[in-house]
């Protein structure tokens, strides 16, 4: 039993039982070849590693239990789980609702597939998509959204989307199942990169979908084995190899957010900060309702392009990337990819370092000349 459970324990058991004494470590043959057949034609599990595999499943019960889902199915990245997932929640002719201020490439999917398949696409922020819900027929929200930190409030889009019969997909990316657990809100389906924070390591990409309606559920396997967007035996691996971790870096990396949340927005550099565990941030009593940890990202406003560069190139530990959730804390400067943000904002996301080290090197990087 798992539940009762603090989230490291959680995680923990969650990949156990990996552990099987004189089993050799690594991922599981992948039946790639039709190798596995019986006599009785039928009743074989893993005839080809496209539809089923040993390795997936090990992955798949670990990230069920983390999102309190019956059913989860990996994926070979984030934008192959929610494309899936979109396709499989609309028609053509229905109203679909994206965020308008979540990840970028989700709305491009949307504009540049969906659309020109007769699907009504349309964009709404945090604060807009509950009114948006009430014409849709489907809603893909995305809550902390990356890369501004708003929060969407799942209970109460969920009442919408449940009276109009719309699913709801919900992207859990930033905030990762320590930090909320959407279905318990009343999200039809989870989407996520388990590419950032989740797998942790800034190694691997990998995405998955989790639910407990057994028709949406199989229709996206079905997708899946279809569409051939699946995750490698060695990616699954190295997954659930992280899963187990996933406890003490994500707890330390909130604990280092709130930390740098706290010391920037007294500084007179920072324009303004961003961070749904903030108490005094527009975000925090949604936040608090619905979430457990308030995550790893941090966003802050400086004056422009420069003084963000500035900042890593004068910082002894942080790193420029574009990816998060990693082991180092690392800026991403979003208007250069095109986010509707100003020059200045940057998106912290906070590594596993001690967390007066990152805040004595942050704050010096700042006030350095
Ligand atoms: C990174 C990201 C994705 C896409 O994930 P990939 O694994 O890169 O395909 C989707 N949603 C959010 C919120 C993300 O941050």
């Amino acid at each position: 039993m798992i539940d009762g459970y603090g989230d490291s324990t959680r995680a923990v058991k969650a990949v156990d039982s990996q552990a099987i004494p004189g089993q050799p470590v690594g991922p599981t043959p992948v039946p790639a070849a039709a190798y596995h057949l019986s006599p009785d034609e039928g009743t074989e599990q893993d005839t080809y590693g496209r539809g089923s595999n040993p390795s997936w499943r090990s992955l798949e019960s670990a990230l069920a239990v983390l999102e309190g889902a019956t059913t989860a199915l990996s994926f070979g990245s984030g934008m192959a789980a929610i494309s899936a997932a979109l396709r499989v929640v609309t028609a053509p002719g229905s109203v679909l609702v994206v965020p308008s201020d979540g990840y970028y490439q989700v709305r491009r999917f949307a504009a540049e597939s969906l659309a020109p398949q007769g699907i009504v696409v349309r964009e709404a922020s945090a604060g807009e998509i509950y009114e948006a819900a009430e014409q849709a027929d489907a809603v893909l929200a995305e809550t902390p959204t990356n890369p501004g930190l708003d929060v969407v409030d799942l209970h109460r889009l969920a009442g919408i989307c449940r009276r109009r019969g719309a699913p709801l997909v919900v992207d859990n990316t930033t905030a990762t199942p320590l930090g909320q657990q959407p279905l318990s809100l009343g999200a039809d389906l989870v989407v996520a990169s388990a590419t950032k924070a989740l797998a942790g390591h800034s190694d691997v990409l990998a995405g998955y979908a989790a639910g407990s309606k057994p028709e949406l559920m199989a229709a996206l396997e079905r997708e899946r084995l279809l569409s051939g967007a699946i995750l490698g035996a060695f990616e699954a691996w190295l997954v659930l190899r992280s899963i187990g971790s996933v406890g003490l870096r994500f707890t330390r990396q909130c604990q280092n957010a709130l930390a740098l949340a706290t010391a920037l927005r007294r500084h007179p550099a920072v324009r303004a900060v961003r961070y749904p565990g903030l108490p005094e941030d527009a975000s925090y009593a949604v936040a608090a309702a619905q979430m457990r940890h308030f995550g790893g990202l941090v966003s802050v406003e400086l004056a422009d392009a420069s003084a963000v560069h500035d900042l890593v190139r004068r910082s002894e530990l942080l790193v420029a990337a574009t990816s998060f959730g990693g082991l180092h804390t690392s800026v991403d400067r979003r208007a250069r990819w095109g986010d509707p943000v100003g020059d200045g904002f940057a998106r912290i996301s906070a590594g596993i370092e001690d967390t007066d080290d990152l805040l004595a090197d942050v704050l010096a990087a700042l006030d350095r000349p």
